[in-house]
């Protein structure tokens, strides 16, 4: 496929400088500091059976993405949520995975003042992503432990989220080396923190944990603590070592792009017996049954 085509293939539906395009054309100027300094942050929602979810959860963690890095956005939160439903509308997709983006914007001539910069919004709709296949969703991730460290939250705030992911692809090299198909990344200090895309959790004697430090807090990972509860399942939010992660009983990973993933296999052996967990599955269909409860859901307006 050369470039022309790699790009046809692109469907969904873009927002910039005021303007709605076909995803395929949506373009960011080269001198975007966004692009060239990775300074832009973002979040990652999803439309399920024509209904955002959560999606005032997400704008909120938007904002608070925006003001951690000092910048700002003209738009109003009404303004904000009438630009990503028109996305979707467009697109016509019940299902859909929707990125909204703050970048810095372009450096004004002859200075390098970030303070100067008109902070600019990219927003865009497609149809919906899994970061697991359908076997994968069936029979569970195989993962590893990489060698690369998450980027310290004394460096970045992983709380903001943000596309400073090499480490997270770097990663996935390992992963791909090794027979895997995803990574948990360690800190120094050899607790884990998160994999690319997604946050985790782990199962030992029926109670969950899910680290704390490090890593971006996820909506989904919310969500499955909201369940944990409603099932008077014990969650702990605290340091999770590397050792723990390999005794555990069920490992689970989760995110917008497709829910709550087993994890199956781990550094070479199988987890638990080597199925999906019962807790897991559990936990996975609930998040899906909390995609009905009309609370968290926002339908789009599909008709012209
Ligand atoms: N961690 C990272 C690095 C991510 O990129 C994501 C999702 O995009 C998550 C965790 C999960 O966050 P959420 O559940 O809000 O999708």
């Amino acid at each position: 496929m050369n470039a022309i085509d790699e790009l046809a293939a692109v469907k969904g539906v873009a927002y910039m400088d005021g303007r709605y395009m076909p995803l395929a054309e949506a373009a960011v100027p080269i001198v975007d500091r966004g692009f060239l300094r990775s300074d832009v942050t973002y979040d990652a929602l999803h439309v399920w059976k024509g209904r955002f979810f959560r999606l005032q959860d997400h704008i909120d963690r938007f904002r608070a993405s925006i003001a951690g890095l000092r910048m700002s956005l003209p738009h109003t939160d009404e303004e904000l949520r009438g630009i990503l439903m028109e996305c979707v509308r467009r697109t016509r997709q019940r299902d859909a995975f929707v990125m909204v983006i703050c970048s810095r914007g372009v450096q004004p001539p002859g200075t390098r003042d970030p303070r100067l910069c008109r902070n600019r919004l990219y927003v865009y709709a497609q149809p919906f992503l899994w970061i697991a296949n359908e076997e994968q969703r069936r029979d569970g991730f195989r993962m590893i432990l990489s060698k690369t460290q998450r980027i310290p939250p004394e460096s970045l705030d992983q709380r903001i989220k943000n596309f400073h992911w090499l480490d997270l692809t770097m990663s996935l090299f390992e992963a791909y080396d090794r027979d895997a198909a995803v990574t948990v990344l360690p800190l120094a200090d050899g607790t884990v923190t998160e994999g690319p895309g997604f946050n985790i959790f782990v199962v030992k004697d029926g109670a969950l944990a899910t680290p704390n430090r490090g890593l971006f807090e996820g909506i989904t990972r919310r969500t499955v603590m909201e369940i944990a509860a409603d099932l008077q399942l014990r969650c702990e939010v605290r340091p999770v070592r590397a050792e723990e992660v390999a005794a555990a009983d069920e490992i689970f990973t989760s995110t917008t792009a497709g829910g709550i993933t087993p994890v199956t296999w781990y550094e070479g052996r199988p987890v638990g017996d080597g199925k999906p967990g019962k807790l897991t599955m559990r936990i996975h269909d609930l998040y899906w049954q909390r995609h009905e409860y009309d609370a968290f859901c926002t339908p789009v307006a599909y008709h012209d």
